[in-house]
């Protein structure tokens, strides 16, 4: 295991195996086996030309498969100008992980493409992802049955629609061609609930956490989510909707917004949905009337609050701001926020720290929610809801009946609803984020090597993945 701290920034890629090999050490796996779970299973790496405006381009994009001990191999497609191997086999690596702690079924996977998705219009964007999809699919590296990619970064519901068409073209025989990748839009084999799933699971799994007395008391803080102060960086699809639903529906307050331009920042609370329309409209930050803006937004996330919400890019909170975060507990809502070295430093100062594999792993639960819509080829609920509206209804009788007198309108109500594709995604995305969250905190106070969430996070997907490569041996 290597020390602690070092004077040079671990890469993305170390910094998970790092974090990794602490949880190994603590709960003590042979070599072979860490061998076997860490490494890459593979990587590819395409080239491709496009004709764009007349002249030939070279697109460059990469899909890394990490595990296959379970299949499809899951996770994410980001479209970014920075993308590169090394960040690609750390996502993908994180994604086995994050499977495993959230008990869905996949083997780790992401991809990435090269570009800057504001240089091209969306008929460019549209053939540069068909081209890219033809590659995947022509190498083995999309398919319902082994690799199934997912909206990640400067992706979303029009790109995995424009995948899966392709991949149908390609595949007309396959009868699951639809479930080549999750996160389309609705009316094209989505699921509801899709697109705020991510940042639905971040405000599930701080719900669960707050209602964890001691652990609330561990990380400096009481009570539940009213009235707590939250810093978020990032106002994309992840960070939007976790600000979003706090603030709504827990009376969490959203005390500054870190963006790309800037920060704003207002300690009585920023209404996110005016400042997400402001965000729309005027494609920054900036001068958005109900908050105060501060140029250096970097700064923010050192910010005092009670909760910090990193919901952006990998390696924010590093070993140079680290000493100065000021933030009682950090929700990682985004991949990799937290350096190695940072997090070793925030564990030491008392920081408690809920980490990305289970934070954001709402994202992934409900893709394999999608997943299993497509290929049962029937939409959730389909077959009860009328059945369970039924039984309320006698239900309501029957308690009429026996009473003598009528059951309030609002009880009828609810209990002869039958439960909808949303109602069910949601609980199952509830009780998954609850399940998770509860294994984590026991084998952080039973098991006395874990120190910390994550460590007790790695602990608990490191067993699981490791009792499958037993069970089906390696060969
Ligand atoms: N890109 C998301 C993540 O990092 C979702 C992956 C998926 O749904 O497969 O978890």
């Amino acid at each position: 295991m290597a020390s602690t701290q070092t004077d040079r920034e671990p890469t993305f890629r170390e910094s998970v195996d790092l974090m990794v090999d602490r949880a190994m050490a603590a709960m003590g796996v042979d070599k072979g086996t860490a061998t076997a779970i860490k490494s890459c299973n593979a990587v590819l790496k395409v080239q491709f030309p496009v004709k764009i405006r007349g002249k030939t381009e070279i697109f460059t994009g990469w899909r890394a498969v990490h595990s296959t001990h379970r299949l499809p191999a899951k996770g994410g497609i980001r479209y970014a100008p920075y993308a590169d191997q090394d960040e690609v086999e750390a996502l993908a690596a994180l994604m086995t992980y994050k499977c495993a702690i959230v008990d869905v079924p996949f083997g780790g996977s992401k991809g990435a493409l090269l570009i800057d998705p504001s240089r091209y219009d969306r008929d460019e964007m549209e053939m540069i992802t068909r081209r890219f999809t033809l590659e995947l699919t022509r190498k083995g590296f999309l398919s319902p049955a082994t690799n199934v990619p997912a909206p990640d970064v400067g992706t979303g519901q029009r790109e995995m629609a424009w995948m899966a068409d392709t991949y149908k073209h390609l595949h007309p025989e396959d009868i699951n061609y639809i479930a080549c990748v999750t996160g389309k839009p609705v009316h094209h084999g989505g699921i509801q609930g899709r697109v705020e799933a991510t940042g639905r699971g971040v405000q599930y799994a701080l719900r669960e956490f707050f209602r964890h007395g001691e652990d609330v008391k561990a990380a400096n803080m009481s009570g539940g989510l009213e009235g707590k102060r939250i810093v978020i960086q990032g106002l994309g699809n992840v960070g939007y909707h976790a600000a979003k639903f706090l603030s709504e529906e827990d009376g969490a307050r959203i005390i500054a917004v870190i963006e790309r331009d800037g920060a704003v920042l207002n300690d009585k609370g920023i209404q996110v949905e005016e400042l997400h329309q402001h965000m729309r409209e005027h494609r920054t930050i900036r001068n958005f009337p109900g908050a105060a803006f501060v140029e250096d937004g970097h700064k923010v996330l050192e910010q005092e609050c009670d909760i910090l919400i990193p919901a952006a890019l990998e390696g924010q909170i590093s070993q140079e701001n680290a000493p100065r975060i000021k933030a009682k507990m950090i929700a990682e809502a985004a991949n990799g926020p937290v350096t190695y070295g940072a997090d070793g430093i925030l564990n030491k100062r008392g920081v408690v720290i809920l980490p990305d594999a289970y934070v954001n792993a709402g994202g992934v639960t409900v893709s394999y929610f999608e997943w299993i819509r497509n290929i049962s080829h029937i939409r959730l609920g389909r077959m009860q809801r009328r059945h369970d509206e039924l039984r309320g209804r006698q239900m309501a009788a029957m308690v009429e009946e026996t009473t003598g007198s009528r059951v309030p309108d609002h009880f009828r109500e609810s209990i002869t609803r039958g439960a909808n594709e949303l109602d069910l995604v949601r609980s199952g995305l509830d009780d998954t984020m609850r399940l998770a969250y509860q294994e984590i905190r026991r084998i952080l106070r039973e098991e006395d090597a874990v120190c910390d969430l994550r460590t007790a996070t790695y602990v608990a997907a490191i067993r699981k993945i490791a009792r499958s490569y037993l069970d089906i041996g390696i060969y």
